[in-house]
């Protein structure tokens, strides 16, 4: 399989007036042709962080980005000049976020809105870029195409203009799709409607997509890997099938055992009892070790680094590390 994308060892500090917080620390995957990749975690692992460095939208300062390199097909988009970067956004890596309305401009026609970015980019005529845009929202499923072009934003629904933000982020026909949250402002029905449209999209034009997401239930509808992130790091990643039936990072399994409770927001679902822990300082060992029910000594002083358990699946827990035994019978951690 072709990999247009490779993260490796990615690293974002924030430096505020309280310290430096460490958002990212040491983030590694591949993303294939044609392939949906999940990041999921709780509010605040870093997920966001992660897809904001990979597209060039970390403001530095105050953020600062480190790494092995990002390679974008033959690119290295860390090294690329900001001049450089805009060539490639919206253009070959389009995002879409959480909430439609702000991603569209309320005094612009949403034929202006399809159009504008494909004339500069692609070089087409107006005539060449409004059939495109036809034929764009007809792919996201809005009749009439032709018609609504003329309309302003406010005369959608909201799963219509979602509709529209992935119609204005295809236009260009990216390779890479990055969509933070993509479902999350929509209703239940309006979600299950748009992940299929992501599913029909990928079908018919191959765009790989990194999906950001909190929702398990996103997850299990269109990714076909998921990687775990928790206190700024990958802690599990495998197949779809792999991370559902065969978890062994006990926080994938909390995930997986969490069920939404009507008290609290969707954002701010808690799998396990505790919270993640405070990135101005993060300890040294298994940052899960507080609220893992199975931590051991060695966990609280030493990162486990990533065991393999498939082809496809890796681990970073001392439960699944040969090594963890070792340590413990030679009492390295005893109190
Ligand atoms: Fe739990 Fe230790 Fe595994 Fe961390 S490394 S998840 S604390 S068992
Ligand atoms: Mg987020």
């Amino acid at each position: 399989d072709e990999k247009i994308l490779e993260v490796k060892d990615l690293h974002v500090t924030f430096s505020t007036y309280g310290g430096t917080v460490q958002a990212v620390r040491g983030v590694t995957f591949d993303l294939f042709k044609g392939e949906t990749l999940a990041i999921v975690g709780e509010s605040g692992c870093g997920k966001s962080v992660t897809s904001n460095a990979i597209m060039g939208l970390i403001q530095q300062p105050p953020g600062k980005i480190s790494s092995q390199g990002v390679h974008f097909k033959s690119k290295d988009l860390t090294q690329l000049s900001k001049k450089e970067m805009r060539k490639i956004q919206g253009v070959d890596i389009s995002m879409i976020f959480q909430d439609p309305m702000t991603a569209l401009n309320p005094t612009l026609t949403i034929g202006e809105q399809l159009t504008e970015g494909v004339k500069q980019h692609k070089k087409l005529s107006g005539a060449e870029a409004k059939k495109r845009a036809i034929d764009m929202l007809d792919l996201v499923g809005i009749p009439n195409p032709e018609e609504r072009l003329k309309q302003y934003p406010h005369q959608f629904s909201g799963g219509m203009r979602q509709r529209i933000v992935i119609a204005i982020a295809l236009i260009c026909e990216p390779e890479l799709l990055i969509a933070d949250e993509p479902t999350t402002a929509l209703d239940v029905t309006i979600q299950a409607q748009i992940l299929e449209l992501f599913e029909e999209i990928q079908a018919k034009t191959g765009v790989s997509i990194i999906l950001i997401t909190h929702d398990l239930g996103v997850v299990a509808k269109i990714a076909d890997r998921i990687a775990v992130m928790y206190a700024g790091k990958i802690v599990e990643t495998g197949t779809k099938r792999e991370i559902f039936y065969t978890a062994n990072h006990p926080y994938t399994r909390g995930l997986l055992n969490s069920v939404p409770r009507l008290d609290l927001k969707e954002e701010e679902l808690v799998p396990i009892d505790g919270t993640p822990p405070d990135l101005f300082s993060p300890p040294a060992g298994c940052p899960f070790a507080p609220r893992c029910p199975f931590a051991m000594e060695v966990c609280a002083h030493v990162y486990p680094e990533p065991t393999s358990i498939s082809d496809t699946q890796k681990v970073d827990c001392w439960l699944q590390d040969e090594r963890a035994k070792k340590l413990i019978q030679e009492g390295a951690f005893a109190h």
